[in-house]
């Protein structure tokens, strides 16, 4: 029997693309908070993979919302705000539960169908959590740059 934490993600997959809008709907989630660095985009990379580009349009298509809460640099994220036309703003300040609430109420749906998406533990599963979400932990795009306590406090709770 495995035991759950109440922060554990609720799901794990290794890559956003495979969060196809019926695995989605099997799910119950309605809507996705999407982390930025290391989820969409790789540290150095200055554009969206063709794969991610592909499947935030299938998202669109499928009328399935989705916002950002990101505490990556404005550049970064202005960038991905230009490509999918949602707005986002840089600086989160994840964990706190500030952006998950503003973006939550740009969705317009109950907390429990959301699931807010990212590679780190501590502020994307910790942070959705708290907020009343589930969660989705993919794996980073490069190795992580999070600081090494909440890298080993992830690995403990993986
Ligand atoms: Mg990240």
């Amino acid at each position: 029997m495995t035991r759950r934490s109440a922060f554990s993600p609720t799901f794990r997959v290794s890559s956003v693309t495979e969060l196809t809008v019926s695995w989605l709907q099997e799910r119950e989630i309605d809507g996705l908070l999407l982390d930025v660095d290391n989820t969409l985009l790789a540290p150095r990379e200055k554009a969206l993979d063709a794969a991610v580009l592909a499947w935030l349009e299938g998202l669109r298509q499928a009328q399935v919302p989705f916002g950002f809460v990101t505490n990556g640099r404005p550049d970064r994220v202005a960038l991905v705000a230009r490509v999918t036309g949602v707005p986002a703003r840089p600086l989160a300040g994840k964990p706190l539960p500030f952006a998950f609430a503003r973006e939550a109420r740009r969705l317009g749906m109950p907390r429990h169908r959301i699931a807010m998406v990212g590679d780190q533990w501590w502020t994307d599963v910790v942070g959705g959590s708290a907020a009343g979400m589930q969660t989705i932990l993919v794996n980073p795009l490069a190795p992580s740059r999070a600081p090494i306590v909440a890298r080993l406090l992830q690995r403990l709770v993986r």
